[in-house]
């Protein structure tokens, strides 16, 4: 068996060992609960405030504004129900993309049904939000507008300052999914006038099941969570110590490498992205070529089966993704690819591929012969290739 090449870091990451090796200590020797008195807890409230000082840091934001969730989804939860609960007054109108993470998308589905309305803008074929389209839909009564900040299938990046100017004109709140982007973008949140940002910390080289929500001070919000007096009485529960540490040494981590890690996968991406298209034909590049994430390749082959072509990547060690993870595994196409405006048949047939910055021009060479070799065994199968085929002649 080859060495496993690893290309689906959207779905997660590695956890660096300088993480592991920082979390360590607070599950044995530093075991306190930071609520508690004596200094073996106050060490634990030390080590939790330390980290949101780095992640507040990093954002341009201050360390009393980060909440920390037990991941992305929960962030997004929190963001979007809270908000709806907390601004019911003004009213229940609530705007977001069709290209969201279904942790924004199935949220919005409950709040429909609880009474909310709401609009999912357009994007276009690139997978950009559609700003006329944007603002025409705010009214005296919407609440929020919740854009992720980049796609998680195509990795296309919204023009987020734009989006955040047009709710901060309109005094509308503003969230952003920033879980694909937090780590590998830089990312200021009066810059780019954002109310609420969510992360998490297993996207970034850190653990699984933390995360956090930015909520700028003074807005109104209601707990998720309700119990003692953790996180501003805001989102009770015992601090998972170890997880918030790891998240901290994550951030502290991935600001350091950024430019050097965009820089490198931004080569390896482009390199990938030219190979395939010039290696297989009737190839797509999905979501937009030049504003996208420095790791994100996503591909459409025609005439072939998605399913199909990540089994037999598997079967060569090679760890790959047809739209998000969530909807492999059911038999309808990505709703992102659908909203870019691909046909269902071509949807089915994508590929993505997101890579870090351990991964090799080897890798990328060995992936692509793979992927040739695997697409052209496909499309010899195929009843409908074989048609295109002769009609070409
Ligand atoms: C992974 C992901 C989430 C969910 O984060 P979890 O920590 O896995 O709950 C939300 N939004 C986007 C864009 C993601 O990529």
């Amino acid at each position: 068996m080859n060495k496993l090449i690893y290309l689906d870091n959207a779905a997660t990451t590695k956890t660096a060992p300088e993480v592991v090796q920082a979390m360590l200590p607070w599950f044995t020797e530093n075991y306190g609960n930071p609520s508690s008195i004596y200094s073996l807890g106050t060490e634990s409230k030390k080590a939790v405030s330390e980290a949101k000082d780095i992640i507040a840091g990093s954002l341009g934001a201050a360390s009393n504004e980060i909440y920390f969730t037990a991941g992305g989804s929960e962030a997004d939860n929190w963001a979007l129900k809270a908000a709806a609960e907390a601004y019911a007054s003004k009213g229940k109108h609530i705007i977001t993309s069709k290209i969201e993470h279904h942790a924004i998308l199935h949220t919005c589905e409950y709040l429909e049904k609880k009474g909310c309305e709401i609009t999912y803008v357009n994007v276009d074929e690139n997978g950009i939000v559609k700003l006329d389209e944007l603002e025409k839909a705010i009214r005296p009564d919407t609440i929020l507008i919740s854009i992720m900040f980049a796609n998680n299938e195509i990795g296309t990046v919204q023009p987020i300052k734009e989006i955040g100017e047009i709710a901060s004109r309109h005094n509308v709140l503003f969230h952003t999914d920033a879980v694909q982007a937090y780590g590998q973008l830089s990312i200021n949140v009066d810059e780019c006038h954002i109310d609420m940002l969510s992360a998490s910390g297993h996207k970034l080289n850190g653990p699984k099941g933390i995360g956090f929500l930015y909520i700028r001070k003074g807005i109104k919000i209601r707990s998720f969570i309700h119990g003692g007096q953790q996180e501003r009485g805001r989102r009770a529960g015992t601090e998972n110590v170890p997880g918030i540490v790891g998240m901290g040494a994550a951030a502290k981590r991935a600001f350091s490498i950024l430019e050097e890690k965009r820089a490198k996968e931004t080569e390896l991406r482009d390199y990938l992205i030219e190979q395939i298209e010039k290696e297989i034909p009737y190839c797509r590049l999905n979501g937009d070529r030049n504003r996208r994430l420095p790791n994100n390749v996503n591909f459409s082959f025609r005439f072939v089966e998605g399913e199909s072509l990540l089994i037999m990547l598997d079967m060569k060690g090679i760890c790959a993704s047809s739209g998000s993870a969530c909807t492999s595994g059911s038999l309808d196409p990505s709703h992102v690819l659908l909203a870019i405006g691909l046909p269902h048949e071509i949807a089915h047939g994508s590929l993505r591929l997101t890579l870090n910055e351990e991964n090799t021009k080897e890798e990328m060479d060995t992936t692509v012969a793979a992927i040739k070799e695997i697409v052209t065994k496909l499309r010899n199968m195929s009843p409908l290739y074989e048609d295109f085929v002769k009609k070409q002649k």
